[in-house]
């Protein structure tokens, strides 16, 4: 089927830790990538395809190119306080087809198993009145409240209304509290991916909604005096053309990773991806199997990489290094810092690192410092080419290769001044 086929020790998928059972030569997502992308597709055939593209969603290692958008993608995945991620680029350029390829990658969360969302969670912090009835009872008898599940992509579709994004509050059922509330769409993103397409065109009420939501990890919803508030804990994907709307700055800021999406380049490049989607056209079910093994491998990588990532640290001068560049930049928001010191530790974990480097920081510093000051889109593209040249001039500038672990200065010199004083 394929020309090449990876090298494979053994049998990938029955590996629970994925960093051992991943393939020599393949050390880490980013890896994994690569190889993948410098695959050519054997030739599929037209017999045997087994109906709607649908039902196949695209593999997301099959996408070709765009290293950045499938890097700031996974590293999302992996760590869900980078804040999210906004893709930015002209149509055609496979921005939706990437999110939604995402499907087969998504890693396991526990989930609510009740229609009002009521989590052993939300007994242990607001006690049994906080669950419906019905799973007070199943609490009381020990029984489990939620499962461990894939995180879904849920999708808000472009004419949503305000009510449907939100949810209600249904006055007459005051039975109980939980009971109150008609699910809207922030509340079935809980936990999982709001896909939030053309971000850009969306009305203001329903975007400053979901960036409530963001912010809180939780919405409340008022009718008169009765109001209900449901957890809405979701990592935000949006996508947007700037051809076609502005986006509000303080919308901007709420995303943490930002992806500059261009069309290909490289003329081999846009061959194999017309191959690769006239394929799948033609046959998706067996494009979807050619890439299944390293789309499992990956899926495991990122499992992987979400436990390990408690435990990766952020040393003292690897902070300072991003800390320099923010201020060199003149960068305002402290979402800038948030999101790159987090995106240097999800890298180091997709790495199966306990430690984010120096070159962590100038892997993820253009996704999470582009984009922090330009204050109107109408500039976007003019500003941004002079922006990526000073970024690249900022790393350029910083030591080159990794740390020489200097040895840690134990005090400051104000600090020694300051002991004298007291
Ligand atoms: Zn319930």
């Amino acid at each position: 089927m394929t020309d090449e086929s990876p090298p494979t020790d053994g049998d990938p998928s029955g590996a629970p830790s994925a960093s051992e059972g991943i393939p020599p030569g393949i050390r880490s997502i980013k890896d994994l990538i690569d190889r993948v992308t410098g695959r050519h597709l054997g030739p599929i055939s037209a017999e045997g395809d087994s109906g709607l593209a649908e039902q196949w969603p695209y593999p997301f290692l099959a996408l070709v190119g765009q290293m950045e958008m499938k890097l700031g993608l996974l590293l999302a995945l992996v760590n869900p306080a980078i804040g999210g991620v906004l893709l930015i680029g002209p149509r055609g350029t496979g921005k939706t087809t990437a999110v939604r390829s995402l499907i087969d990658l998504l890693p396991s969360v526990r989930q609510s198993k009740c229609h009002y969302g009521c989590t052993e969670e939300d007994a242990e912090t607001g006690g049994i009145e906080a669950l419906c009835p019905n799973c007070a009872e199943k609490y009381a008898k020990g029984e489990p409240l939620s499962s461990l599940r894939p995180v879904r992509l849920v999708e808000l579709p472009l004419n949503a209304r305000l009510e449907d994004v939100v949810g209600s509050v249904d006055e007459r059922a005051a039975v109980h509290n939980r009971m109150r509330i008609r699910r809207g769409i922030l509340s079935h993103a809980d936990r999982n991916l709001l896909y939030v397409d053309e971000v850009n065109l969306l009305g203001d009420e329903v975007v400053d909604a979901i960036l409530d939501a963001a912010a809180q990890g939780s919405f409340t919803v008022r009718r008169g005096a009765v109001t209900a508030t449901y957890r809405s804990r979701f990592t935000l994907v949006g996508t947007m053309n700037p051809e076609e709307g502005r986006l509000r700055p303080q919308i901007l800021d709420r995303f943490g990773l930002r992806l500059l999406v261009r069309g290909l380049e490289a003329q081999d490049e846009r061959l194999e991806a017309y191959r690769r989607a006239r394929a799948y056209i033609t046959n998706p079910k067996q494009v979807v199997a050619a890439f299944v093994e390293e789309t499992i491998l990956a899926r495991d990588e990122i499992e992987a990489a979400r436990a390990l990532l408690p435990q990766v640290t952020l040393p003292d001068e690897v902070a300072k290094i991003g800390l320099d560049l923010i201020r060199g930049l003149g960068i305002d928001s402290l979402r800038a810092e948030i999101t790159l010191f987090e995106a240097a530790r999800a890298l180091a974990a997709a790495d199966a690192r306990s430690k984010a480097t120096p070159d962590d920081i100038r892997q993820v510093a253009p996704m999470a410092l582009r984009l922090r000051r330009s204050a109107f889109m109408d500039q976007y593209f003019d500003d941004q080419r002079g922006e990526e040249a000073e970024i690249a001039g900022a790393l350029a500038a910083l030591p080159s290769g990794p740390p020489a672990v200097a040895p840690p200065k134990k005090k400051s010199v104000p600090r020694k001044k300051q002991a004298k004083k007291g």
